[in-house]
């Protein structure tokens, strides 16, 4: 079965479930299905390679018709994708539980993984696909536009990173937020994409300014925008691998050098080079085993230029999708000689419990968040950097689907700021329930030694007793839905994490749980990190008064 109409959550205040959790559920699970939002939804991909919002079509309509049918004392199991079960629990529980590509350890390989989907047992969930709190490209806007601007600071000493040229790869669901999010920060930002109907997109939806087929055209404009320090983004249709080694060949050597193309995925990702795009996209269908082995082939050569352009003195990091450990694979010994993003510029925002906080108006009108705007301006004012991003996104971020907010609050900000909100639902302010929600890459609900965890300061990285705690309080504490995933982000057999959502209907019900959630779920992030000796993490607990029974005076 495929669902060929254009799905669309409903918008306004109108009830179709029986409670405005479920609605909220259903709504979400919709919008990340949203053509607007979604990067393949006709085969329910949300991101992030073939990251799903249901297992199949099937499943997608069930789930659905199990939220409208759903009681207010009812929970809704989802296993990859897939409604199982639904159990009498309580009104304080969630109405939804999720796990996603869960596998033993000893079993969780792609190969494996991919075994099993083909036999419609799994699901892949990426991180918010399967779990519904997916807002399209926006979700990573300020933490990448974050990320460029702390390493402008540590290289240059200044946020502002005018004449400086980015290069990077991959303009997809995630790592489309990088055009703006470079110019953002003022940079020239040249990212390279090898299907070029994925420029097109972003150009489309204001992310991207200018699309160029050559080297030499790319050349050409990075310096002209360079010299004139006009912040601009580019997208060049080519394999990152080549285009790399081009510019190395030529001695052009950026500021910095990054990569988001979806190399987590050797199989249904990274595009291998030395082909077209279109005999990578059949070479994937007829021998799958090459595609691979010349995926990761790429993947080395890729790692390698990356490794040149450091040794020339270009600031390098990896970006989150675990290049560097299939570049290992391959033969780059030293593919870890550049860090991750989390480690040089991120774990102290982690430290404080910071993390891609967001909301999104199920109402489906844009007051409604320009309102919520305004009150974290009002609220955060002495927060100089929060203000100027809530201009900046009002500005430059195109809605896609329900309209929503990222923005990166941490532990005793995030409760008090939806506390607020929900009495601007509960009196009429806003026109209809908000949801507040996270992407599992956040400060205590995940464990991903090449990304979110890597060289933790006590070894810790691949200890995953933390996200599961993450999941368990916050079920526990109410939360409207939660999830636990495996393989998000980095791939198969390399994290686990967690997620959860919050809706804030007005009622004295989601006060009371936002009181619990949005204090354990950023604060599982201060104790994690408290635990694993962070001095940032330990100050933190101490002054907001997080209690962490081993923790020393
Ligand atoms: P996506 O699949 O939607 O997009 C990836 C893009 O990379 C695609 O458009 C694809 O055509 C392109 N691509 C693949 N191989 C290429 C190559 N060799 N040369 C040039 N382009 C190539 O995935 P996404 O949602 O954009 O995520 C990208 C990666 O970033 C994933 O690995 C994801 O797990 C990771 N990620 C990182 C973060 C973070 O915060 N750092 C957050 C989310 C996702």
């Amino acid at each position: 079965m495929k669902i060929t109409t254009n799905i669309r959550a409903p918008r306004g205040n109108t009830l179709t479930c029986k409670g405005w959790t479920q609605e909220a559920a259903m709504r979400m699970l919709m919008n990340n299905l949203d053509p607007e939002v979604a990067e393949n939804p006709d085969e329910l991909i949300v991101y992030g390679g073939i990251g799903r919002a249901a297992r199949n079509w099937e499943s997608y309509k069930q789930i659905i018709a199990s939220l409208k049918k759903l009681e207010n004392d009812e929970t809704l199991l989802i296993q990859s994708g897939k409604p199982v079960a639904v159990f009498r629990t309580h009104e304080h529980s969630p109405r939804v539980l999720i796990a996603n590509s869960n596998l033993v350890p000893a079993w969780a390989t792609w190969d494996h993984f991919y075994e099993l989907e083909d036999r419609d047992l799994m699901m892949y969930g990426q991180m918010t696909a399967g779990s519904w709190i997916y807002i399209g490209a926006q979700g990573i806007l300020q933490g990448t536009y974050l990320s460029f601007v702390e390493a402008g600071k540590k290289v240059f000493g200044t946020a502002d990173l005018r004449g400086k040229f980015i290069l990077t790869g991959g303009m997809g669901g995630m790592s489309g937020a990088q055009p703006l999010a470079g110019k953002m920060a003022g940079a020239v930002i040249l990212v390279v994409e090898v299907d070029r109907t994925r420029i097109e997109r972003k150009i489309k939806e204001g992310y991207c300014d200018y699309l160029v087929e050559t080297v030499d055209e790319a050349i050409a404009l990075v310096d002209k925008l360079r010299n004139q320090k006009e912040p601009a983004s580019i997208g060049l249709v080519g394999n990152c691998a080549d285009v790399n080694r081009e510019l190395l060949n030529r001695g052009i050597i950026p500021d910095f050098v990054t990569d988001q193309t979806s190399a987590h995925d050797p199989i249904n990702g990274y595009v291998p080079n030395g082909m077209t795009f279109e005999e990578a996209l059949e070479l994937r269908k007829t021998d799958v085993k090459t595609y691979e082995r010349r995926a990761k082939e790429t993947m080395a050569e890729h790692v390698r230029t990356m490794l040149a352009f450091q040794e020339a003195g270009a600031e390098v990091f990896d970006y989150g999708n675990n290049i560097r450990a299939y570049a290992k694979e391959m033969g780059v010994t030293n593919a870890f000689d550049f860090p991750g993003f989390v480690p040089a510029y991120i774990r102290p925002l982690f430290c404080e419990g910071k993390g891609p906080f967001r909301w999104a108006a199920l109402s489906g009108d844009p007051e409604d968040i320009y309102k919520t705007d305004a009150l974290a301006k009002e609220m955060f004012a002495e927060d100089e950097g929060l203000v100027n991003w809530i201009d900046m996104a009002q500005k430059m971020v195109k809605w896609q689907g329900l309209p929503a907010r990222i923005c990166w609050l941490g532990y005793g900000d995030r409760h008090r700021f939806a506390l607020k909100v929900n009495e601007m639902v509960a009196n009429g302010e806003l026109s209809a329930p908000i949801v507040f929600g996270r992407d599992h890459l956040d400060s205590g609900s995940v464990a991903s030694p090449n990304r979110e965890t890597e060289g933790m300061l006590d070894g810790s990285d691949a200890v995953s007793d933390w996200p599961i705690l993450n999941a368990l309080v916050n079920t526990a504490s109410g939360a409207s839905w939660v999830s636990v995933h495996h393989g998000g982000g980095v791939g198969m057999g390399y994290s686990q994490h967690a997620g959860q959502v919050l809706v804030a209907d007005g009622s004295e019900l989601a006060a009371e749980k936002i009181a619990r959630v949005l204090v354990s779920d950023p604060g599982m992030g201060v104790a994690r990190h408290a635990d694993a000796g962070y001095d940032i993490a330990v100050k933190t607990a101490k002054n907001k008064g997080v209690h962490i029974p081993m923790l020393k005076d």
